[in-house]
């Protein structure tokens, strides 16, 4: 699957070209066997790729690999439960203003003068015990 290389001057990281005649995409590896391992390979999928596949770097050590991959996935996992707290925020938002937009500009002004007398009254009662 691959050819490997393991230079890492910064000459290599010029572009390259796959056999397709495309430029190679340029990606870092996260697996636990590869994590951290820079390469590039065809930017064609599945069975229109033409195979291109060359690392830039060494193997790293298997406990530096793997920390990369578990942060990659503990990553992947915060993302998601902040895609679902951003989801009931939004459903939350959504209950809010379409209570608001059932209200007219003279409900809504009613509301809030009735709570301003609410505070009012209250001040004053606290203050005269
Ligand atoms: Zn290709």
């Amino acid at each position: 699957m691959s050819t490997s290389s393991s230079i890492s001057s910064p000459e290599e990281l010029q572009s390259r070209t796959c056999k397709c005649g495309f430029m190679a995409r340029y990606f870092t590896a996260t697996t636990l066997e590869n994590g951290g391992r820079r390469f590039y390979r065809c930017r064609r999928l599945g069975s229109n790729s033409c195979g291109y596949w060359n690392w830039i770097d060494d193997k790293s050590p298997r406990h530096v690999s793997t920390m990369i991959h578990n942060q990659k996935v503990e990553l992947g996992s915060i993302r998601k439960e902040r895609n679902h707290l951003k989801k009931i925020v939004e459903d939350m938002d959504g209950i809010e203003h379409s209570y608001l937009k059932d209200m007219t500009v003279d409900e809504i002004l009613i509301s809030l003068l009735a709570v301003s007398w609410v505070i009012i009254v209250g001040f004053v009662a606290a203050k005269m015990m």
